[in-house]
């Protein structure tokens, strides 16, 4: 799930041996500067570069720091594991010699996956089940969309859900605990030391409980005295299992705590505050009716952590085809209007799922029959979907108006929100959001539905952290063997959002939806600004088939402004599909994510024996 910063580069081998790092170095001719990189096991999310030169090999530790950034002991902080060979390519800067020339991994060998990797992604899984309550589809959505968050979480906290950790309980009491039942070697557990804040292991050995107190250095990492040093209490107790880095044996058998596995969704004890449980929200989203409070203050929001409903989850228990109208409470409140009629605010009385709050789409009384059959045909549409990215129906109710209930995203338009927010809203945020849109037009493109109203002003925000695609008015389901939709005259379409196909020759596929996604980005990244500024459609069509292309919005990253261009592919065939779009994006999500920028320098690199 989790994908490694250096995944990417053809000469990273994952989790490799020295022996066998030096093996392959061999094999690819042992000249001065030949380099290839592998995964540490001694510090976690760090590296090894192992290098030849006059014939011999040498091998330097890369570490994560826990901003984020990559060094070899003692050397200039870098952004990724890329960033900073590229660099030593260029700079010696304490090495033995420049990096001159990768050793590839041949192309029959795939990266070999260290223990530590499945081990957090199955610590992922059940943390954002216990945590959010989620499961299945929701589950895999919801981690795809925020994983380095989620790892960034975990990583500090996991330890509180493990069986063998015991909180704070007195070293006679661990004692006991330990002595209750089979004694084996190696039997342990993990408690916090009563009085400093610190933790200790308590491990049987020969029928004796011995304590160590796990220590911590000034940048936070947990270290037994002389010991490798970890980022979490967790990752420090998975490699004693391995190592007994100086205990009198390696950790066997988890001393259990007894504890359930909770069912109810709960934040670990220790970001709880408060007597209801949570401390208030750190800041309320502006633009948002129903500001998230359910965040505890020292962390970022998330998507799951929305109030009331959790819009993560399948809605499928209180999803009706008839809604009655006592069901229904409606604020007078109206967060958009349309040539239909309004959108208010509202909430939906369910037996379940208790009070939720809704988006009511109000046909207004006086429209014709072709309004109405429009407004069913769109509830026809939004019901095939299910996808916590698209805003979903939950029913219709007929009664003083045909009225259309949907999940509520408070924080209203994308466009709107940003030209609003422009100072808080950061580019990695955009970016974050721009992927769970392409999640959700990727899932749109799985099921053959093409959206054809792709816009900034039509992804809704639930909050800062959570985006979902909307207003399936124009939309159309394909048949099984038909990849595009032909439309038989032009109505009043959005020409700025539209592929030179479907002005040309009424062609609709998730093909012309890429295309607007690439126009949805344009906005985004330019924080709500206009496309093609003022020029009307005709123009901007004969714009686009001069070749010409839109400029680079000031915010916007590189990479992001080619993967707008690639949207912008005039050939339909050679443009990508939304599996690709959503690929790029997500790998590009996920190196920005939670990174800090490189700061400061320091001395020459050493290396390590
Ligand atoms: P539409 O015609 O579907 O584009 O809706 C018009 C406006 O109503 C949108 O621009 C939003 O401001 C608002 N709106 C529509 N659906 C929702 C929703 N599910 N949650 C919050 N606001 C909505």
């Amino acid at each position: 799930m989790s994908i490694d910063p250096a995944a990417d580069l053809p000469f990273f081998y994952g989790s490799i041996s020295r022996v066998k790092a030096e093996d392959y170095l061999k094999l690819g001719g042992m000249s001065d500067g030949l380099f290839l990189l592998r995964q540490c096991l001694r510090s976690l999310g760090g590296y090894v570069l192992s290098i030849v030169w006059n014939l011999e090999f040498h091998h330097y530790s890369i570490e994560k720091q826990l901003n984020g950034t990559y060094c070899l002991i003692g050397g200039k902080p870098h952004c990724g594991p890329a960033e900073l060979c590229e660099f030593y390519s260029k700079d010696r800067d304490g090495l033995v010699c420049l990096l001159k020339k990768p050793c590839l991994r041949p192309s029959d060998t795939q990266i070999e996956l260290g223990v530590f990797d499945s081990l957090k992604d199955n610590m992922l899984r059940e943390y954002v089940k216990q945590t959010w309550n989620l499961e299945g589809e929701a589950m895999e959505q919801a981690i795809i969309s925020q994983a380095p968050q989620l790892e960034k979480l975990i990583a500090t906290t996991a330890h509180e859900k493990l069986p063998w950790y015991h909180g704070k309980i007195a070293r006679h009491e661990s004692e006991r605990r330990l002595y209750c039942g089979a004694q084996p070697d190696g039997k342990f557990l993990v408690r916090d030391r009563e009085e400093s804040g610190t933790f200790a292991l308590s491990m049987l050995y020969g029928k004796t409980v011995y304590h160590y107190q796990i220590l911590q250095d000034k940048s936070g990492k947990y270290f037994m005295p002389e010991g490798t040093k970890f980022d979490t209490v967790w990752q420090l107790v998975e490699y004693l299992k391995m190592k007994p880095d100086g205990l009198m044996t390696i950790l066997r058998e988890a001393c259990l705590n007894g504890k359930a596995v909770e069912k109810t969704p709960s934040l670990p004890a220790t970001r709880r505050a408060g007597a209801n449980g949570y401390t208030p929200p750190p800041r309320a989203v502006a633009g948002a009716s129903t500001p998230v409070d359910t965040v505890p203050a020292e962390r970022d929001i998330l998507p799951m952590d929305c109030s009331g409903f959790n819009p993560y989850h399948n809605p499928n228990e209180v999803k009706k085809f008839n809604i009655q109208r006592s069901q229904l409470l409606m604020d007078e409140v109206e967060l958009g209007s349309g040539n239909f009629g309004c959108v208010k605010k509202g909430v939906l009385k369910t037996q379940d799922s208790g009070q939720i709050d809704v988006a009511i789409k109000v046909l207004k009384s006086e429209n014709e029959k072709l309004v109405k059959e429009e407004m069913m045909r769109e509830a026809e549409i939004m019901y095939q979907l299910d996808n916590p990215f698209i805003v979903r129906i939950l029913g219709l109710c007929n009664a003083e108006n045909l009225m259309l209930v949907m999940e509520m995203a408070s924080a209203g338009p994308l466009n709107k929100f940003l030209s609003a927010n422009k100072d808080t809203v950061s580019v990695e945020n955009i970016v974050n959001m721009m992927h769970q849109v392409s999640m959700g037009m990727k899932y749109l493109e799985g099921k053959n539905f093409v959206h054809r109203d792709l816009a900034a002003r039509n992804v809704l925000l639930v909050n800062l952290q959570f985006a979902k695609i909307s207003d399936f008015g124009l939309s159309k389901a394909l048949g099984a063997d038909n990849n595009y939709y032909k439309a038989r005259t032009a109505g009043k379409w959005p020409l700025k959002w539209y592929a030179p196909e479907c002005i040309n020759f009424h062609k609709f596929s998730s093909k012309s939806d890429v295309w607007s996604f690439g126009v949805t980005m344009w906005e985004a990244f330019s924080y709500g600004g206009k496309p093609y500024k003022k020029m009307k459609g005709p123009e901007v069509i004969r714009f686009i088939d001069a070749g010409n292309r839109m400029d680079c919005p000031a915010a916007c990253p590189e990479r992001m402004y080619d993967l707008m261009k690639e949207c912008w592919t005039y050939k339909h065939e050679e443009r990508p599909d939304f599996n690709k779009v959503e690929e790029s994006m997500r790998l590009y999500h996920y190196s920005v994510s939670g990174k800090a920028k490189p700061e400061g320098a320091a001395a020459a690199a050493e290396p390590v024996k």
